[in-house]
């Protein structure tokens, strides 16, 4: 069976038995990519089972370094979830709610270990939002059976999207696998189901007495770095100030984009230097926003409440948000997409290059296409890159380069404040057009009309890269065929290191050989 199927099974097989588990002492809330109190629902049910029967609730979150290195998690990611773990414990505390955080080395080790602390606990019951990733979903089918077995009732709650992937189905009552007859669907479900849009309270507060019971939890500190995934502390500054953590940082940053960009999004989302999109992902990919809170509040700002009409700004925005649901059901139905796999088989015979020289200049910012290396140059240094860059660097990978679109999703991932398997590799998957509902194969980025219609200025380009700073005009965007070679040269800025229209070709014949096409 898909491991969604089996942790349904195991939540249905054992709902009976869990019912009847009386509440102990405690009551505990697994922490995962869920990191606020505001809007949780796994938070919050666990928060009412404790006040139904006047037991403390105890977070907890398992620190994994080995967990970390299997989702190729960017240090600059690790660092923002740390950060966020001390605000939350902070917030929690004021509720009298203790956060354990504690380092676990192996990543096998993390259920036994965390029966350990229910049962030291007197834990009865335990609460977790679900994620979709294969490995996760496992875990859980596991964690659920084997709670049981010790008497403990464990309760793994849908709350990541707004629509729970199984929710939708075509007319055939197939999955689908295209973006707008899903979105459709998905906007009509929100619109007969109005409770989804119904934020929950968060936890209430714990009986005082919870102080003294639980005070060597409240005294654990939160580790603030680990070996394998350490900043420079020119780094650690630098992402500090860039990416404040914490729920509150969340929420602010969605009330200034609501109140002061997002009528202007639809226009200008899809320039990199007029930063007119919310840069909320962070918030998402570690939970300290809900995607919920995120439709809501923009859905406020509209005119109406459907989700597809109104101001033109908040529907794209909606629509936006609503990607990173899409990719999730993706991940859920077809969890192969977790194991390397291209969506479409077909595409598993496209012969790659594996060129070290071109792969590296692509992750330096050296691919002399000013456009990428602005883009790639970002990425290192910010943990982040806009959007329409994300398909313009991946594009000119997979196709430009013709290097394994894998190897970029790889790159990403570890360098992204955002990392989601879902989006990423969604978004991958769409430029190599090896995805989901993708870009046709024939159609290739051409970086310098991006360039030239997206960053028309060269602002972007000279923020980013330096060598070109004092480049005027047009030739910003090709500096070596219009006449600001020489300028380039002195400051060091390469030379292309593939023609456009070459590699062009040599992408359109190597995908019709793999795909078996004349
Ligand atoms: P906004 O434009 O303000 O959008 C709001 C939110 O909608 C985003 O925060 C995000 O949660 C969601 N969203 C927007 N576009 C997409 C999309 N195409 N797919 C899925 N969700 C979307 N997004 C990630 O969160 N993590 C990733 O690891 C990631 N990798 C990507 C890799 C590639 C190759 C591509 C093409 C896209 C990737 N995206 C990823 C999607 C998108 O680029 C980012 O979500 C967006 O740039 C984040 O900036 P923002 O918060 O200002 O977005």
């Amino acid at each position: 069976p898909r491991p969604i199927d089996d942790l349904n099974s195991a939540l249905s097989e054992t709902e009976k038995e869990r019912q009847g588990i009386k509440v102990k002492d405690a009551v505990v809330h697994w922490f995962k990519c869920d990191l606020r109190t505001r809007d949780n629902k796994g938070l919050h049910l666990a928060s009412e089972k404790a006040k139904e029967k006047g037991v403390p609730l105890i977070g907890l979150y398992i620190v994994s370094p080995q967990d970390f290195e299997a989702h190729l998690t960017a240090p600059v990611r690790v660092d923002f979830v740390l950060r966020t773990l001390e605000v939350l414990k902070e917030d929690l505390g004021k509720l009298d709610i203790p956060l354990y955080v504690e380092t676990v080395e192996r990543r096998k080790a993390i259920p036994g270990r965390i029966l350990e602390l229910l049962e030291e606990w007197g834990a009865s019951h335990l609460y977790a939002n679900v994620e979709y990733e294969v490995d996760e979903l496992r875990r859980e089918a596991k964690m659920v059976r084997s709670c049981l077995e010790k008497g403990i009732a464990m309760d793994a709650v849908p709350d990541t999207c707004v629509v729970s992937p199984g929710e939708l189905t075509s007319g055939t009552g197939k999955q689908y696998s295209v973006y707008s007859p899903w979105f459709r669907s998905w906007t009509a479900h929100v619109h007969s189901n109005s409770h989804l849009l119904n934020l929950l309270d968060p936890p209430s507060k714990n009986p005082e007495s919870s102080r003294k019971t639980f005070s060597k939890l409240f005294e654990h500190k939160i580790p603030s770095a680990l070996e394998n995934k350490k900043l420079t502390a020119e780094e650690k500054k630098r992402f500090v100030s860039m990416w404040p953590a914490g729920e509150q940082e969340a929420h602010n940053r969605l009330q200034k984009f609501c109140d002061e960009r997002i009528p202007s999004y639809q226009k200008l989302r899809n320039f990199p230097s007029d930063a007119a999109t919310s840069s909320l992902s962070v918030h998402f990919a570690s939970g300290t926003l809900s995607a919920r809170t995120a439709i809501r509040a923009a859905r406020d700002h509209n005119t109406t409440k459907k989700l597809d009409a109104g101001k033109d700004g908040v529907q794209t925005w909606i629509s936006e948000v609503a990607w990173r649901d899409f990719y999730k059901h993706v991940l859920a139905h077809w969890p192969y997409v977790c194991m390397n796999k291209p969506f479409k088989p077909e595409y598993t015979n496209i012969s790659w290059e594996y060129n070290s020289e071109h792969f590296a200049a692509w992750c330096e910012g050296r691919t002399g296409y000013p456009i990428v290396d602005a883009a790639m140059r970002q990425l290192n240094t910010c943990g982040y890159m806009h959007n329409r860059l994300r398909m313009i660097a991946a594009s000119f990978l997979a196709k430009h380069l013709l290097i394994d679109w894998r190897m970029g999703e790889r790159y990403f991932m570890e360098h992204l404040v955002d990392g989601d398997f879902a989006s990423n590799n969604g978004g991958w998957g769409f430029s190599a057009s090896t995805g989901v509902d993708p870009q046709p194969y024939f159609r290739i980025f051409n970086p310098l009309l991006q360039s030239e219609k997206f960053d028309a200025e060269g602002t972007f380009i000279r923020k980013w890269v330096k060598e070109l700073e004092g480049v005027q005009g047009k030739a910003i965007h090709e500096p070596y065929e219009r006449g600001a070679g020489p300028q380039a040269k002195k400051n060091g800025y390469p030379e292309r290191i593939v023609d456009h229209k070459e590699s062009r070709e040599r992408c359109l014949s190597r995908y019709k050989e793999g795909l078996g096409r004349e």
